[in-house]
């Protein structure tokens, strides 16, 4: 008899490959403003809200905070932006990764910050038969959002499965410490432009989902 294990899966970075539209939009829109933040800072902030990276940015900038009105104006800039680049495709292989994971007869969560309806809409879209609404912790459910430990303390009680046969799937530096903090296993899969040093807080790090895959099937 197998054990049954519960994987929980980040969405950005993991299911969608939507970093590289989310760089685009922040580094295009922070110039706009007069402030400079990188493709690296965006990978490296993945998780904190928009309203922190702005605020930093403008320290950063002007020696000074933000206006409540600046943060608006800059994050609807920077959401009219993302979704004008269009829909993001499922990171390569995920797809076999989570056929594999619901093969094996083990729980499959989603575990984001996101709040963007229409991004955990077309999960079940892409991934048809995979995910289940009760199985998803997203920015909805949680008061405090990673690094914090909430959403994947959140999802491992609901889980009803003892940490050890919990397994978090991330792609970014605060994803990983979140899923370290709530005392799980973390597996990285470097998806993006990172070093795999800044995802070294990990128990593994994988350089793709492939890679994963591979080890999972062991
Ligand atoms: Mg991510």
């Amino acid at each position: 008899m197998t054990t049954t294990k519960a994987y929980f899966f980040d969405m950005d970075g993991v299911l969608f490959d939507s970093m590289p539209h989310h760089a685009i939009a922040w580094e295009e829109v922070m110039k706009r403003h007069g402030l400079s933040f990188t493709a690296r800072d965006c990978y490296i902030n993945e998780g904190r809200t928009g309203e922190s990276v702005i605020r930093e940015a403008m320290w950063k900038a002007r020696n000074r905070d933000a206006t409540p009105d600046e943060i608006e104006q800059i994050y609807a800039e920077k959401s009219a932006y993302f979704h004008q680049l269009g829909e993001a495709h499922p990171i390569p292989h995920v797809a076999e990764v989570l056929q594999y994971v619901q093969s094996c007869g083990h729980q499959i969560w989603v575990v984001t910050g996101s709040g963007q309806r229409t991004l955990i809409d077309s999960l079940h879209a892409l991934f048809p038969n995979v995910f289940d609404n009760a199985r998803m912790i997203t920015a909805f459910d949680v008061t405090h959002g990673k690094p914090d430990p909430e959403p994947y303390l959140k999802a491992w009680e609901r889980s009803g499965l003892p940490k050890e046969q919990c397994y978090v799937i991330e792609n970014a530096p605060l994803g990983i410490r979140s899923g370290k903090a709530a005392g799980l296993t973390v597996y990285a899969v470097n998806t993006g432009i990172l070093t795999r040093e800044d995802l070294a807080q990990a128990d593994q790090v994988f350089d793709s989902m492939a890679e994963l895959l591979e080890f999972l099937k062991q």
